[in-house]
């Protein structure tokens, strides 16, 4: 079973994203890139340089719905005709928009963030938003733990790796312990736990970092040979990079836990602390990053949490 990596432009801070063609029988893509005319291009050019058509692919596998990941799934669906799209039904984003950005608003509340950086979020998310097309709930198919995706040479086992986000997915070839993981293994930079609502409840937040952990030891455990992440180069020495993520999840821990007041903060407070003068664009990530640390240290026992007027507040547990 042969895997294509193609990099692709995206106008997004991260940089290029990687998609990988299955060049296999049922031709598959994993990802697509942002709908945008550059990464449309140079997808085209690298299926070319594979020799495959858009029309010759049969399935369009979503390691998760962020706009540079998924941005292209629809139009390749329809130009490729009868392809298959399938995604984790967790990754609600593309089919009920309107909806979460109201279960954002009220997480994004809870955490403390002012109505009017709110407002200004909102105008930000809904210009990612022009990245790619929505798809309704009968358009795609549902990509399961532990199922496969199976090809005529071979198969790519299905996890589900949560963390990044509440329904991302990685792909296992198991004949030789190589990984497809979207954003959750990332050669040079820790991926953001991106502030979600549960998709199981949706009134309460995900726990992003806590799942994430667990993610990252499941993946440890197939001793993974290969990594190929969504950004960047691929991944030789996975437990290398487990460990130098955990080193930095935990030392961040101890930051985020030491500047905790006894008077109490909230994830906002604890951005701007975190992060002191970040520009718009990366105001949601850090606020993210902030709920993520602040959550997983409460999920430890480690801090308290206590709801005032209609606000989190996070307060040191032993403050006599
Ligand atoms: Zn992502
Ligand atoms: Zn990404």
């Amino acid at each position: 079973m042969r895997i294509v990596p193609i990099s692709l432009p995206t106008p997004f801070y991260i940089g290029p994203v990687n998609v990988y063609l299955i060049a296999e029988d049922p031709i598959t893509l994993i990802d697509t890139g942002p709908k945008t005319k550059e990464a449309n291009e140079a997808l085209r050019e690298g299926l070319r340089k594979a020799r495959v058509r858009v029309s010759d692919i049969r399935r369009i596998v979503l390691t998760h719905a962020h706009e540079d990941h998924c941005g292209l799934a629809r139009s390749l669906r329809d130009e490729a005709k009868d392809a298959q799209v399938l995604v984790h039904s967790w990754e609600s984003g593309h089919r009920v928009g309107r909806l979460e950005y109201e279960e954002h608003r009220a997480l994004l509340t809870r955490a403390g963030v002012p109505p009017s950086e709110i407002v200004s979020m909102r105008r930000m998310y809904e210009g990612v938003r022009q990245y790619a097309d929505s798809f309704e709930a009968d358009e795609y198919s549902e990509l399961r733990d532990e199922e496969e995706l199976e090809f005529s040479n071979g198969a790519l086992r299905i996890l589900h790796t949560p963390g990044h986000t509440p329904g991302s997915c990685s792909f296992l070839r198991e004949a030789d312990r190589t990984v497809i993981a979207g954003d959750c293994v990332l050669k040079r930079i820790t991926p953001n736990p991106i502030l979600s609502p549960d998709p199981v409840d949706p009134s309460k937040r995900f726990a992003s970092l806590a799942e994430y952990l667990v993610s990252l030891a499941r993946l440890r455990s197939f001793a993974p040979t290969l990594v190929h992440g969504g950004h960047g180069e691929p991944v030789n020495d996975f437990e290398e990079l487990f460990n130098r993520y955990f080193r930095a999840i935990r030392e961040r821990q101890t930051e985020v836990i030491r500047l905790i007041p006894k008077s109490g903060v909230t994830a906002w407070e604890m951005a701007q602390q975190m992060f002191p003068g970040t520009d718009d664009v990366h105001r949601f990530l850090a606020v993210s990053e902030a709920v993520a640390h602040l959550d997983l240290a409460h999920s430890e026992g480690k801090i308290a949490l206590e709801l005032g007027d209609g606000k989190e507040i996070y307060r040191p547990i032993s403050s006599n």
